[in-house]
């Protein structure tokens, strides 16, 4: 593991988890204190990240977590889900769809790492467009932006009374965007949207917390992808040969610079209609654009 998480209050009531170093498998989380019970915004990867999390959660309000929201499905924001047996779980209905058809990744693609005895749990509540969290001190909104963006079922978190904003995935402080199960061109509408909420702190998915200038440089990656995936399709590269050739210039120091492979697949896809992507191609793409070795996961 890593450098130690820490709980970082960001308004009254309201802290961000934050894992460094914000890795594959390595994410944030949220904590909201209530009158009658705690938020958890996402879960972990691992059971004793979950523990850590619960612990530390433990010592800063008495309230017991009563209600998750997922901002995603990926393993890493729902894995430690069964550490909290009693909560609702709230998500996105695409959530429920994908937690309930996981994908198996090749073994060979990540280095090993132990999980422990932990799972993720289905939502025992989905919505389709945003749902308001009413607490005596404050309103929860919880919101997909439209369509898919980082995953299909993608939901940030605003405390409009706070100006806090958690991203989910939505933004990666210090790593490489991620878009292969999601959409390039809907990640930027959904960036858009939390830009006009003029955030005044940003809870990333992974990294440093911030102020509403995480945004843009997100939005700066998906169009310099974007521009590069239609490149590649002009001159007939496969997505691994694309990558390859590409200087990643301004995005060459963020952490896992190995997710141009994948996301370049995803978005020569978009660009020619939504084919469907082969997901195995793409993360095998990945380990051969990183001197075919596992990814590094520290989790
Ligand atoms: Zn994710």
């Amino acid at each position: 593991m890593s450098a130690a998480a820490t709980l970082q209050e960001v308004a009254g009531g309201v802290w961000a988890y934050v894992q460094p170093d914000g890795g594959w498998m390595v994410n944030n989380m949220g904590l909201i204190a209530g009158a009658d019970g705690a938020t958890s915004i996402d879960a972990t990867s691992t059971e004793p990240r979950m523990r850590a999390y619960l612990a530390a959660v433990a010592r800063t309000t008495p309230a017991p977590v009563r209600r998750l929201v997922l901002t995603h499905a990926h393993p890493d924001h729902c894995n430690g889900a069964s550490l909290l047996p009693d909560a609702e779980v709230i998500a996105h209905r695409a959530v429920a769809e994908e937690l309930a058809r996981p994908h198996a990744l090749a073994p060979h693609i990540f280095e090993p790492f132990a999980q422990g005895d932990i799972r993720a749990r289905r939502p025992t509540v989905v919505f389709e467009d945003a749902i308001a969290l009413l607490d005596a001190e404050r309103r929860i909104e919880v919101r997909h932006p439209g369509g898919p963006a980082h995953t299909a079922g993608d939901a940030y978190v605003w405390l409009p009374d706070d100006g806090v904003l958690f991203t989910g995935d939505l933004v990666f402080s210090g790593g490489t965007p991620f878009a292969l199960s999601g959409s390039p061109a809907g990640w930027l509408r959904a960036l858009e949207q939390m830009a006009a909420l003029a955030p005044e702190v940003v809870v990333p998915g992974h990294g440093p917390v911030g102020g509403a200038e995480l945004l843009e440089p997100v939005a700066d990656y998906l169009r310099f992808l974007v521009d590069a995936a239609r490149s590649a399709r002009e001159r007939g590269l496969t997505p691994l040969e694309a990558a390859r050739g590409l200087d990643l210039g301004r995005f060459g120091g963020l952490l896992e610079p190995e997710r141009i492979a994948g996301n370049l697949r995803r978005a020569i896809a978009e660009l020619e209609g939504d084919a469907a992507v082969d997901v195995a191609a793409a993360w095998q793409d990945m380990y051969d654009y990183n001197g075919s070795q596992p990814l590094e996961v520290r989790a």
